[in-house]
């Protein structure tokens, strides 16, 4: 084979033999694919998608055969009564943010049985400095830490159920070295959080890990995902935008906060952005695999230079995210450099660290990307903290990826931060 990239003989070799190991993960990557597809198929004919919806509307948007249409697929996909998918959801943080402020009024307690969340959902909750946050509409907040394992307290989540309105869990492992959570966690803290108080609502923060396994976080009772489109579900396609799936109810309330109440989802035009969004689920269950596979091969291949990677487990069921703790942040800089050059759009560019807003810490991100921010493409962040972990997710085609992981360790070789 050509070696295009000039990468050292020695690599290419370990490359061989970590693949040799990743045989078994990757048959399985490709059925829980296979699965999912049959799903994303199933729930297009079964809603009769049709070359008219994928055309859009401007304007108010009122009668929107496609948006409609999509919400359906959807809720069928998830298996939910509803769901709202529009690219009138920013980012991820908003569609969770649009789930918050819809479901909570003031008085109410939102309980987070999955630890701190995602950093840039501290400021929507109040925990850091910033206004208009649910603290200050008197939403109360309250926390179940996981246990030292990364598994939820089950009797700590039960206790805590009674008297909160919401139980909020979040699916992947997010910035944290704990494993993403399985759809067999998730549905035990249901258990532990329906049997205290049958009435909490349980909000499931789904990012990152659609069509990881054939279940979702709703076929084991949550009440409420949300998830951003230029993640999985977008499936590298789908240039912007999130959703929300769940009970008719809910959904239709964090529509009135989404849009306004009063015309609430009726409203709300597609512009153009309807064929995207039904190309990108349709294609969401293999790039998903993809992403996978990426992941397992750069474990396989940082963990025979002696690097510790996380999850353990290949492959993982949860979410797409592999970290590698690179210990010092020279490592993690040279790391984020290589994904970076090894990157379709943007190749010649340096990654620097900044302060990113909503995070804490500085954070160094690779992704030479062709949707800005995707994260389903391949992209590596870190913020600059102990342990010096580099969050490593994506990869829209496994034979791009694997180059990219690749063009990463030989910048570590190159610059003698990794020895074979
Ligand atoms: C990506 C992500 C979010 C939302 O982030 P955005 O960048 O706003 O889309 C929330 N939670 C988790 C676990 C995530 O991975």
């Amino acid at each position: 084979m050509e070696n295009l990239f000039g990468f050292d003989e020695r690599l290419l070799e370990a490359a061989r033999r970590a693949e040799d190991t990743l045989e078994g993960a990757f048959r399985e990557i490709d059925e829980t694919a296979r699965e999912c597809c049959e799903k994303v198929l199933y729930a297009m004919q079964k809603n009769r998608v049709s070359a008219a919806c994928l055309s859009g509307t401007t304007g108010y948007g009122y009668d929107d055969l496609g948006r409609d249409t999509l919400d359906k697929v959807y809720a069928d996909v998830f298996h939910t009564q509803d769901a709202l998918a529009r690219h009138h959801f920013v980012s991820g943080t908003h569609a969770l943010s649009a789930a918050l402020f819809g479901v909570l009024r003031p008085g109410d307690t939102l309980l987070s049985v999955t630890g701190a969340p995602y950093d840039t959902l501290e400021e929507v909750i109040g925990l850091r400095r910033g206004s208009g946050s649910l603290k200050e509409f008197g939403v109360k907040y309250r926390q179940c830490d996981l246990r030292p394992d990364g598994k939820p307290d089950l009797e700590a989540i039960h206790s805590a159920a009674k008297g909160a309105k919401m139980a909020y869990i979040q699916r992947s492992r997010g910035y944290s070295l704990r494993a993403a959570l399985t759809v067999g966690d998730i549905g035990e803290i249901v258990r532990a959080a329906k049997s205290a108080n049958p009435d909490i609502i349980v909000l499931t923060d789904n990012c990152y890990g659609e069509f990881t396994d054939t279940k979702e976080p709703s076929d084991a009772g949550a009440d409420l995902l949300a998830g951003s489109l230029i993640k999985n579900p977008g499936g590298g396609v789908a240039r912007g935008g999130g959703y929300l799936a769940g009970r008719a109810d809910l959904v239709e309330q964090c529509a009135r906060s989404l849009f306004c109440p009063g015309t609430g989802r009726e409203t709300g035009c597609s512009l153009d952005t309807l064929r995207e969004m039904y190309l990108g689920l349709f294609l969401a269950p293999e790039i998903t695999a993809n992403a996978r596979k990426t992941g397992a091969f750069a474990a396989a291949l940082f963990g025979g230079f002696g690097v510790k990677c996380l999850p353990e487990k290949i492959p993982q069921n949860g979410d797409i995210i592999t970290v590698l703790c690179l210990e010092t942040p020279e490592r993690v800089k040279a790391f984020c450099e290589g994904i970076q050059a090894g990157s379709p759009v943007d190749a010649f560019a340096v990654p620097e660290p900044w302060d990113m807003p909503g995070y804490d810490a500085q954070v160094i991100m690779a992704a030479g990307t062709f949707t800005a921010g995707a994260s389903i493409e391949l992209s590596a962040d870190a913020p600059l903290r102990e342990p010096y972990a580099v969050y490593l997710q994506g990869g829209l085609t496994y034979g791009a990826a694997r180059a990219g992981v690749l063009r990463a360790a030989q910048t570590m070789l190159d610059k003698g931060l990794l020895r074979f």
